[in-house]
């Protein structure tokens, strides 16, 4: 008898012919991220089991944030002893309240009892030694699952985990990312989706401290948890933003910046071999996320640009931040490139052939250029 962490898969379910790959790469995954601590995974009749983890409860925790998986329980892994199982259902379920029901799968049909003969002794002997518990076979609070493989398989909780895609399985995407609240949750939606992901930003020191800097790479690594590592390109903005602000007429400047920011990521992404670039935009929350103000900066861009975020308040998305566990650094007080040259005025409502005449004051090539060749490329893992 020893202890496993059990994993099931949601989504992979559906993926058709492409499903071995898909369930190749979960399974890889789940090594992964556990194979620091020992864990010996694998996988049969579609689910994946962990087991020899020196510390269980953080292979528990590192399982469930596996992108694929969908639930994970702690479970007994035993013979398939009919007495022997329904004393460590007991022993499982002693000190507990509430209202359960046994759930038991035969997959191996040699096993003498059928499903529900077993539901009923194992229910029988549960509550032998627990008189708090009552059977509840529509609603109940506990469900005490049995399995019957190629052992016995026993657990009575399931904590959900992040779902989405495996890891790897979508291609690649470059991600536009400041030290907000925002885009670090629109990286992590697309990483949800299977897709790897890279970072790029922009700083302009010294009117950016280095402080502001490091809470960047501080959220890069965070989100990079979910990556086993993060590739961020850091971008020399300062000359950029100085010229728009000294060239270009003052209610524009954010939308040029924004346009030179699509440009050197629409380059960066290209050379890296990433499909889609990802901002964390959200329509209407400031003024540069107006749709006016969207489409002038997508106009620019020669791949798709995806905003995750863009019909989400901000409420929702700091919801997700949380869970992530990156508000607390994202709302550290460091200014952002942005917020250094703010336009007093905004334009909401950019024209897009005002902005492009506007923009013919800078000799964009040369300084995009110039950014491009002064990016820093760093990576970060934990
Ligand atoms: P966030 O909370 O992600 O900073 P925001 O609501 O502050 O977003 P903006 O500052 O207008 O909005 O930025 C919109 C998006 O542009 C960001 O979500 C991010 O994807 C990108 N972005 C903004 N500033 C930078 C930067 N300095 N480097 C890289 N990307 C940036
Ligand atoms: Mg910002």
């Amino acid at each position: 008898m020893r202890r496993v962490l059990l994993a099931r898969f949601g989504e992979v379910h559906l993926k058709g012919s492409n499903r071995p790959y898909f369930l190749r790469t979960l399974v890889d995954n789940v090594r992964k991220a556990v194979e620091d601590i020992g864990g010996h995974v694998w996988m049969a009749e579609s689910r994946i089991y962990v087991s020899n983890a020196s510390d269980m409860d953080e292979c528990a925790e590192r399982v469930r944030k596996v992108f694929g998986i969908y639930s994970v329980s702690p479970a007994i892994e035993m013979e398939k002893d009919l007495d022997a199982i329904c004393r460590q259902a007991a022993e499982m379920m002693k000190g507990m309240r509430g209202s359960f029901k046994v759930i038991c799968k035969r997959s191996d049909k040699k096993f003498p009892l059928n499903s529900q003969e077993l539901a009923a002794k194992v229910g029988e002997a549960i509550l032998e030694v627990n008189d708090k518990l009552v059977v509840d076979v529509h609603d109940p609070e506990i469900r005490m699952k049995v399995d019957i493989r190629d052992h016995a398989y026993l657990c009575n909780t399931e904590t959900m985990a992040v779902g989405g895609l495996p890891m790897g399985t979508s291609g690649r995407a470059m991600l536009l990312l400041s030290g907000g609240i925002d885009s670090p949750v629109a990286g992590y939606q697309i990483m949800r989706r299977g897709v790897h992901v890279q970072s790029i930003h922009f700083a302009s020191p010294p009117y950016t401290s280095e402080r502001a800097k490091e809470k960047v790479l501080a959220l890069a690594k965070k989100v990079g948890e979910y990556e086993y590592g993060m590739r961020v390109h850091m971008v020399p903005f300062t000359k950029i933003q100085m010229e728009i602000h000294e060239k270009c007429e003052d209610g524009l400047g954010t939308v040029i910046m924004r346009r030179a920011m699509m440009r050197i990521a629409d380059r960066i992404a290209k050379e890296n071999n990433c499909l889609a670039l990802i901002t964390g935009e959200s329509i209407g929350q400031v003024a540069s996320q107006t749709m006016e103000a969207l489409a002038c900066t997508d106009a620019v861009a020669t791949m798709p640009v995806f905003r995750p975020l863009i019909g989400m308040d901000k409420l929702a998305i700091i919801r997700i931040a949380e869970e992530i566990d990156t508000y607390e650094t994202s709302i550290l007080p460091y200014e952002d490139c942005c917020t250094v040259f703010t336009p007093r005025h905004p334009v909401t409502k950019p024209k897009i052939d005002k902005v492009e005449k506007e923009e013919k004051r800078l000799d964009l090539e040369t300084l995009i250029e110039e950014a491009v060749q002064n990016t820093e490329i760093l990576f970060l893992k934990d």
